[in-house]
């Protein structure tokens, strides 16, 4: 085991778990045990949540000014740590270096974000009658509760943690058991940066600890990112419990392809969009709209796509049971009729037999009522559909129940602007493949792909994290009395 087993951390500290249970932290990369990770018991999480409610009360009242203070170091020291987090990641996730490194980079922008929050939450004054004035405030919820999943082991809990926290709140993070190690780290700079004790707050563990936070009830509000067969759940028990609750679920992006699109671009664009971090982000293009002929640009994706190499530049799928997974869906598209352009079944990375690697895959002729075409693979894999009309594209992805996100290729402004207006997507993109918003704009999808009414980063974050405060106000008696004061 590479690294000591995985502690929780609250009150500053870390604590080994009385967990019964643990599970192993394997490397995709190549099988390797990195550690283990204890299935905690609840009453760790209520240790956790006691540790947060006491420094709660001191970090709220720290002027913003001075806890922003907080996080320009932490941003130093995501910097200082660059290469030793890219690794960390790269290994507990199975990411290439290069994919790796840009999560990093993404934590530092998002930890950017949060320093800029002092100008954002400023607040407002109006005179609203004479001698009366109107004023707004912004007020941390108090405890909150992010759970994050394996995709990100390190941006996913920076999209909550700086801002949530810059914000006056104090958190209780719950990684993915299957990749706990990151947030470990991220605990320690930001003990380094001079993070009050008990503001952040790490319990591991699986569904008990979900539950625990959703029915605690001295957690305000809690997020969730992860599938939306969870997201449903964990969105269903907070607000049942009367907890504000923004659960991001899953995704089944689809890409517009018009015949007058740009060929190279195209077909790098899609590529990597469908192959980047081996098709394991929520942003990945999944399945394309081919409209009318594109021939040529689905031969330029399978050039592009046999490019890709498992263990060079494409980097391995999270576990055994993920491998297995995509592959089905592929066997299971072929034997219903579509056709396999570029195979990516069976990889295997020389020196690495027992990391778990799918290749790109890039299956045509799907059709819309295959499982290739309405569910969400997360593995490499792009499912062509041809339509013979826009519209027809449109309908099929419109049909679809989720909503994260969706592009359209081709040069034509007003048919982009079209198909941007008619997408029931939250974020859309025009020739670009992975169209993720950066601060100050929100992340956040439509229909499954998100519960709850705002965003969970950029300026919609601010309006989660806090509630206003309105006051009004006369100094003034002399100012005259009317029905409006
Ligand atoms: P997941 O839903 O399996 O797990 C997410 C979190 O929920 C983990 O911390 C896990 O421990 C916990 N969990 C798992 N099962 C649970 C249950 N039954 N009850 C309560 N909690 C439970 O997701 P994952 O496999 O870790 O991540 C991949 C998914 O996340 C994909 O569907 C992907 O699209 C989605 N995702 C979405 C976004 C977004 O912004 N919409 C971003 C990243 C990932």
């Amino acid at each position: 085991m590479k690294y000591e087993a995985v502690k929780n951390y609250y009150n500053g500290q870390f604590f080994e778990s009385a967990a019964t249970e643990s599970l192993d932290v394997v490397s995709p990369i190549d099988g390797n045990l990195l550690s283990r990770v204890p299935m905690s018991p609840v009453g760790e999480l209520n240790a956790a949540v006691a540790s947060a409610k006491t420094a709660f009360e001191g970090w709220s009242r720290t002027p913003i000014k001075e806890r922003v203070q907080v996080f320009f170091k932490y941003r130093y020291l995501l910097e200082k740590n660059f290469d030793e987090l890219t690794a960390l990641v790269s290994e507990e996730n199975g990411k290439t270096w290069d994919e790796a490194k840009a999560e990093v980079e993404k934590s530092i922008e998002l930890t950017e974000f949060a320093c800029s929050m002092p100008q954002l939450v400023s607040g407002e004054i109006l005179e609203v009658s004479k001698g009366v004035e109107c004023r707004t405030e912004h007020f941390p919820l108090g405890v909150v509760a992010s759970i994050v999943p394996f995709n990100f082991p390190l941006m996913v809990p920076n999209w909550t943690m700086p801002n949530a926290l810059v914000l006056g709140n104090a958190m209780i993070m719950k990684p993915s058991e299957l990749v706990p190690l990151s947030c470990l780290r991220m605990a320690e700079l930001l003990k380094e940066a001079g993070l009050p004790d008990g503001v952040f707050n790490i319990v591991n563990g699986g569904k008990e600890i979900v539950a625990g936070i959703c029915e605690h009830p001295d957690i305000n509000a809690v997020s969730f990112v992860g599938s939306t067969r969870v997201a449903k759940i964990v969105y269903r028990a907070a607000t049942a419990n009367l907890k504000r609750c923004v659960a991001l679920g899953g995704a089944k992006n689809h890409l517009f392809v018009l015949p007058d699109a740009n060929p190279t671009m195209t077909a790098t664009n899609v590529t990597a969009s469908m192959s980047g971090c081996a098709g394991q982000r929520c942003m990945a293009a999944s399945a394309m709209l081919a409209v009318g002929d594109v021939d040529p640009i689905i031969d330029g994706i399978c050039a592009e796509a046999r490019k890709v190499v498992p263990g060079v530049n494409l980097g391995a799928v999270i576990s055994k049971a993920a491998k297995e997974r995509i592959e089905g869906y592929i066997t299971e598209a072929e034997k219903a009729g579509a056709k396999v352009l570029v195979d990516g079944r069976g990889a295997v990375v020389a020196g690495k037999e027992k990391g778990t690697y799918v290749g790109p895959t890039v299956i045509d002729h799907v059709t819309p009522d295959m499982s290739v075409a309405r569910e969400e693979i997360f593995g490499p894999v792009i499912s062509i559909m041809r339509t013979k009309t826009i519209d027809e594209a449109v309908r099929i992805e419109n049909a679809n129940p989720y909503g994260n996100a969706a592009s359209v290729f081709t040069q034509s402004g007003g048919l982009a602007r079209y198909i941007m207006e008619h997408a029931s997507a939250g974020m859309v993109g025009v020739n670009i493949g992975v169209p993720v918003p950066r601060e100050p704009f929100s992340f956040g999808g439509w229909n499954d792909s998100r519960f709850g009414a705002n965003d969970i980063t950029g300026k919609s974050s601010i309006e989660f994290w806090t509630k206003l405060k309105k006051t009004t106000t006369k100094w003034n008696p002399e100012a005259g009395i009317n029905w409006m004061s």
